[in-house]
């Protein structure tokens, strides 16, 4: 989990992603891609050549402010204390998202992914400005989307309630195959598929659980067998939808 801890030492608070943006561009050194980062700083990325792509979009900003963050892993938790061993959080959401999607980038051989900027809510501005700001025709030969930006280890938002916004259809990720790794479809925030739909996106999109806890506090954390499952779950209906 190297990857992930050097990920959660930096600090991508909202606007402040370059940082992390680096890290992300050194991981994916000498594999065969076509990465654009478009005006407002999201970056798009393609692997592979084929007639449409599934996608994985993840968000590269984090709430919290900067500070020392002593990383800790106990019980398969990892979570990070300041100088006077208080909690801070770790900005797991939504660096296991970013984690997930490099993973997959290295491992699959067609895929489109999708790193937001701003996608969290910041004093008066409100969240998903890199979404919102996107070109939408970057998705025109995509298929779906898999968001990794929720909470948990079990949930696939279907519905952004928020929002008001279908995402897709329950049964969009078969019942077989989300049992296998104990997901299911349930209502949920807002996040960058919810504002890429209300654009008027027309295809499938989800956001699902990948295992981090207490977002947006101290108290955050990761539960290491959670994110794995999640890679896996994805890994899967990559290979299958
Ligand atoms: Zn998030």
């Amino acid at each position: 989990m190297k990857l992930l801890k050097q990920l959660y030492q930096i600090n991508s608070k909202s606007g402040q992603e370059a940082e992390i943006k680096r890290l992300v561009l050194d991981q994916l050194e000498g594999l065969p891609l076509t990465v654009v980062e478009d005006a407002f700083g999201n970056v798009f990325i393609t692997k592979g050549q084929a007639y449409n792509y599934p996608c994985v979009a993840a968000h590269l900003d984090e709430v919290h402010q900067p500070g020392v963050r002593h990383l800790q892993e106990t019980d398969g938790m990892i979570f990070a204390t300041d100088e006077k061993e208080e909690r801070v959080g770790i900005g797991a959401d939504d660096k296991n998202g970013i984690w997930i999607a490099l993973r997959l980038l290295h491992e699959v051989e067609t895929l489109k992914v999708a790193f937001f900027v701003q996608e969290e809510k910041d004093g008066e501005l409100s969240g998903c400005r890199g979404s919102r700001a996107c070109d939408l025709s970057w998705f025109n030969d995509v298929r779906y989307i898999l968001q990794c930006d929720r909470k948990g280890n079990s949930d696939i938002v279907t519905y952004s309630e928020k929002a008001d916004v279908r995402l897709c259809e329950d049964d969009f990720i078969p019942a077989e195959i989300r049992n296998l790794y104990g997901y299911a479809p349930v209502p949920g925030g807002k996040t960058d598929v919810v504002a890429l739909k209300q654009r008027g996106l027309k295809i499938p999109c989800c956001n699902l659980s990948c295992g981090y806890q207490n977002a947006h506090k101290p108290e955050e954390y990761t539960v290491v067998k959670d994110l794995l499952n999640a890679y896996h779950f994805v890994h899967h209906i990559l290979n299958v939808l």
